[in-house]
């Protein structure tokens, strides 16, 4: 008689680590290639479209679409031609090991190949203001997000590229924006600094930081609470809308030391492969989606990506005989 803890696990043909707009696509091609795949849902079920309001930009869907309407639908899609959705997130992996071992709590799960897209979580002010006003004039994505910000004075948080591009990108909307930065250095690179700076239509305030979002029991941003951390003012700067541009942490600390992660912590892609492929080293491991991609970071980019992932993955059990 064998109890759980001697049972040795199935080995499944592929795992899908997230389920964002990449996993579930790739959930959607590996399930529609019978691998039966398993899809761990991760610490943000959904990803970043479950947070987002309107989808706009979404290739099909002429008056936009909700984003967590379109990950449900993603979620349902994925299931129907047999993928397992699991809400569990990874607490380790092995990627020494063959099959590959993933650890889930306190269940060990075997896999021959494996779809990383864990995505990349914005990075928040974290205040519990701001939290509750996601969705209803806090975003942390521009270029999803603002044509809702058509006719209004707006703020865009950070002093990096990032913030630099959304501020640009938002003055096609907006009316001001005033780009709000916690030191008097920048990050962002010379050419859009100088951009930025000779904008007419955007304001800077340094050695300023947000305190607090005005308008949670409204549900909908009124303003921000400012703190000068060099003048020690205080005053209230009536703006419809913040945009983060405080940057993304991309979901790929359990593989640190496994997977050749860049600088920032991305994991690195092959030249001119969206997919990356990690070859010989860890063959049947695939990455897509925002977890390798720091320059697109859209919706129909992540699912392009997870569906080139799932291809990969069953030529490679097609070639290996499994
Ligand atoms: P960065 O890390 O370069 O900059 C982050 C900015 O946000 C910094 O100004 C930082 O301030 C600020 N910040 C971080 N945390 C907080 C916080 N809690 N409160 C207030 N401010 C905060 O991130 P980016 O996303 O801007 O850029 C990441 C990479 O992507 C860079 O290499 C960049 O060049 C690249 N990129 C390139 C673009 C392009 O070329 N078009 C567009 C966008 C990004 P502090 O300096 O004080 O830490």
């Amino acid at each position: 008689m064998s109890d759980a803890s001697t049972t040795t696990p199935e080995i499944r043909d592929t795992v899908i680590l997230g389920s964002g707009c990449s996993g579930l696509t790739a959930a959607i091609y590996a399930a529609r290639s019978n691998l039966k795949p398993l899809v761990l849902e991760g610490h943000e079920p959904g990803g970043q479209l479950s947070i987002t309001t309107l989808v706009e930009n979404f290739p099909g869907w002429p008056e936009g679409v909700q984003g967590p309407e379109l990950i449900e639908n993603m979620k349902k899609q994925a299931v129907r031609f047999g993928a397992e959705l699991k809400l569990a997130h990874l607490t380790s992996a092995d990627l020494s090991k063959s099959p590959y071992e993933l650890t889930v709590g306190k269940e060990t799960i075997l896999t021959r190949t494996l779809i990383i897209a864990s995505g990349a979580s914005a990075r928040w002010l974290n205040l519990p203001s701001e939290q509750a006003l996601i969705g209803f004039g806090v975003s942390s994505c521009a270029t999803c997000d603002g044509f809702f910000a058509s006719g209004k004075e707006i703020a865009v948080i950070g002093g990096g590229d990032s913030a630099m591009e959304e501020a640009i990108f938002l003055t096609r909307f907006a009316t001001k924006v005033t780009i709000i930065n916690r030191t008097e250095n920048f990050r962002a690179s010379k050419i859009m600094l100088e951009r930025a700076l000779a904008h007419p239509q955007i304001e800077f305030l340094h050695n300023t930081v947000v305190e607090e979002c005005l308008g949670v029991e409204d549900k909908d941003l009124k303003g921000l609470k400012l703190y000068n951390k060099k003048t020690g003012d205080r005053w209230t700067l009536p703006v419809s809308f913040m945009f983060l541009g405080i940057g993304h942490t991309p979901n790929a600390s359990a593989f640190k030391g496994q997977i050749d992660l860049d600088a920032d912590d991305y994991i690195k892609t092959n030249e001119n492969v969206f997919v990356t492929l990690m070859g010989e080293r860890l063959p049947g491991v695939y990455a897509c989606g925002d977890v390798q991609d720091r320059r697109y970071r859209q919706a129909i980019t992540a699912a392009g990506s997870g569906c080139m992932a799932a291809l990969e993955v069953e030529k490679f059990l097609e070639e290996k005989g499994l």
